[in-house]
């Protein structure tokens, strides 16, 4: 499945869908491993909503790995890195929550998590069990496939990784309503915007991009 949203996302930005789909799919194998040991990461490393502090500075390691730019702190914790060769085009902006939840992990895997965080006052167990990790590495690995074809996307893609999806904690600000309060979806204004559940269903807006992009929708 990962393949799947991997190649219809990166098909939705080039040019010459046929030979493009070829080397998309070259680029995604290329990168699989790579994408689940990312995932594994984020899994192991989860921390609670405005607390992304790891997780944050991860994912601008790998956006700076993949060549691009990240603008950190935004909305506290989240990150947002622009892919822009200069064409002209519609700005389309791709969208991953990174926050785990209170919640303590039973799976006996290599990757499970042992975090904790405090939760209203309290030292609780963190686990990604809202599969945040997975769209987090997906993101990444769609930033790197579309920046190794960036010759051939016309406008610009904005990656966005918001925090707090899962709403922040009591007496703060945080979550999507905090980025857009930032500015995430001007300079460039986004023209529309994609993210997924863990589900893999595709969720779009575009003229409702602007109202609708608000915490704790999935
Ligand atoms: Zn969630």
């Amino acid at each position: 499945m990962r393949i799947v949203f991997l190649l219809l996302i990166s098909s939705l930005f080039v040019t010459h869908a046929q030979t493009s789909d070829v080397l998309i799919k070259d680029l995604i194998a290329k990168n699989l491993s790579e994408t689940i040991e990312l995932r594994h990461w984020f899994h192991q490393n989860a921390e609670l909503s405005n607390r992304e502090f790891k997780t944050s500075e991860r994912i601008a390691k790998e956006l700076k790995k993949i060549g691009l730019n990240p603008i950190t702190g935004i909305a506290k914790t989240g990150v947002v890195a622009i892919l822009n060769e200069g064409k002209p085009g519609p700005v389309v902006a791709l969208r991953a929550d990174i926050d785990g939840l209170p919640v303590k992990e039973r799976a006996d895997l290599p990757w499970a998590s042992k975090m904790t965080g405090v939760y209203n006052g309290e030292k609780v167990p963190v686990m990604h069990a809202c599969g945040h990790d997975t769209h987090t590495a997906i993101l990444l690995a769609t930033a790197k496939v579309l920046y190794n074809i960036k010759d051939q996307i016309p406008g610009q893609v904005k990656f966005i990784f918001q925090p707090a999806e899962e709403g922040p904690p009591p007496g703060e600000e945080g979550g999507a309503e905090l980025m857009v309060k930032e500015g995430v979806l001007t300079n460039p204004d986004v023209d529309a915007i994609f993210w997924i559940t863990y589900q893999f269903k595709i969720n779009r807006w575009s003229s409702f991009a602007k109202t609708r992009f608000n915490h704790g929708s999935s």
